[in-house]
This record gives structure tokens, sequence and C-alpha cells, in this order.
């Protein structure tokens, strides 16, 4: 699997959306190219916040 490929996948892969199968080939890739690997944990980040955010703003709402 190509760069190209794998940052492709690295939304579905955080959200599981993969199969199994595409999901274990996306991770070996990610685990020995360390390009992929901080594109992961870039994307990692970006859905964290997003989700922190969406948490504050259920806190507001339910307050
Ligand atoms: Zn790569």
């Amino acid at each position: 699997m190509t760069c190209r490929e794998t940052v492709r996948l690295i939304c579905e892969y955080l959200e599981g959306r993969l199969s199994p199968g595409v999901a274990a080939v996306v991770s070996r890739h990610i685990d020995r190219c360390p390009n992929c690997h901080l594109v992961l944990e870039a994307a990692q980040k970006t859905l964290d916040t997003y989700f922190d955010g969406h948490t504050e703003a259920s806190k507001i709402r339910v307050a």
C-alpha cells in the first residue's frame, strides 16, 4: 500500500469503518512509515478536538 492510499484511508480507519483486513494493512503501513504516522496523529487530534467540542456543546445544551 502506498502513502497516498494510506492517507486517504486514515479517516475511515480512525472511525472504524474499514474492513478488518484493510485496517490491518493500514495499521502495518503506519507502524513502519513515520510520515503516515504523523498524518494519523494529526487526524486523531482533529477528531478529538471535534468530539470534545461536540461534548461541550451538549453540556451547554443540557445545562
Ligand atoms: Zn506512508
